[in-house]
């Protein structure tokens, strides 16, 4: 059925949900002729129609069960809170075909709610499922902002099980190295706690942020003289809140832990600041400006 090491990988791909993160997987591996066809399904008729438009997919089913049943791949990329009724209806869609050969995999922005889900929902089928995210993204959602290079040069990490087949993981390892991106394995704990520091954190800052300003009363001013600083801090306070409240309930122990941390670094920075500290201000600002340029180029 697959061939990990060829051009084309697999036959068929199911893809659940055909925005930005699903879109963009299916127009990277078309591009890399690593798919003869690509099946879309979702829950807006009008989404999947613009998909097809887009020639993001080939065709799509309005039932998810019936768009499973001749998947070599299912590759989830729906709102997290989305992810079991969507599980649930794969599982449904397999077992109704006989679809024993099937790889699960998804895209969602915390790992170890999802792989519990994924436990719960398809049981002993579980060593068939491989938890997946791109590190890679934009603020813009839907099938319209969806381009086959977004994966290029970015990382994926997964997030196996003991439990999960070997051959599924180099299945779903082989796939997203057509899409240019280069694949992580890791531990589904560690990942949550690394992405809520480095990517959900920032998010609850930038939405905090922009919360704050919008109830000033000098509101239009305020915007009207945005900076570039202001811009880049708060561009990813127009990503869709929906998936964002999602994430912020999957992996809600991990980002309260950096809430609390954060906590205690505006309090140290506004008691520095009311004792006119500039000393202690100088050593935040030179050692916070060391760390980024050591790591971020
Ligand atoms: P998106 O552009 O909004 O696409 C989501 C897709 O899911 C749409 O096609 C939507 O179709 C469909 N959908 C929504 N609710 C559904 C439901 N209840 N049942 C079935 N389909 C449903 O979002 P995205 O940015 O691609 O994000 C998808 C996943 O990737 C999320 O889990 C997110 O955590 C993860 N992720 C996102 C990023 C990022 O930067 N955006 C990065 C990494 C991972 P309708 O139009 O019909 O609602």
């Amino acid at each position: 059925m697959a061939d990990v090491t060829g051009k084309t990988v697999i036959n068929n791909l199911c893809v659940i949900g055909t925005g930005l993160i699903g879109g963009s997987f299916c127009l990277a591996l078309k591009q890399a002729g690593a798919c003869n066809r690509i099946t879309g399904a979702g829950r807006r008729e009008e989404t999947l129609q613009k998909a097809q438009q887009l020639k993001i997919i080939d065709g799509y089913e309005t039932d998810i069960a019936a768009a499973v049943k001749d998947a070599d791949v299912v590759f989830v990329s729906v709102p997290l809170g989305a992810t079991q009724a969507v599980f649930i209806k794969i599982e449904a869609g397999l077992e109704q075909a006989g679809n024993h050969h099937a790889i699960i995999t998804d895209a969602g922005s915390s790992k170890q709610q999802v792989q519990q889900i994924a436990d719960n929902v398809f049981g002993v089928n579980a060593s068939r499922f491989v938890a997946g995210h791109p590190i890679a993204g934009t603020e813009n959602s839907g099938p319209g902002a969806a381009f086959a290079e977004l994966y290029k040069n970015r990382r994926v990490i997964l997030t196996p099980t003991n439990n999960t087949d070997e051959d599924a993981v180099k299945l779903v390892k082989a796939l997203w190295q057509k899409t240019g991106a280069s694949v992580e394995i890791m531990d589904a704990e560690h990942h949550d706690k690394v992405l809520a520091a480095t990517s959900h954190l920032p998010h609850l800052l930038a939405f905090g942020l922009v919360h704050c300003l919008e109830n000033m009363d000098d509101i239009e001013d305020i915007f009207r003289f945005a900076a570039g600083g202001f811009r880049d801090f708060t561009r990813i306070a127009s990503s869709d809140p929906t998936m964002w409240r999602d994430i912020c309930l999957h992996n809600q122990q991990p980002i309260l832990e950096m809430m609390q941390r954060f906590r205690a670094e505006l309090d140290m920075l506004y008691n520095a600041m009311a004792s006119a500290d500039g000393e202690k201000l100088m050593e935040v600002f030179q050692h916070a400006k060391n760390t980024r340029d050591k790591f971020i180029h």
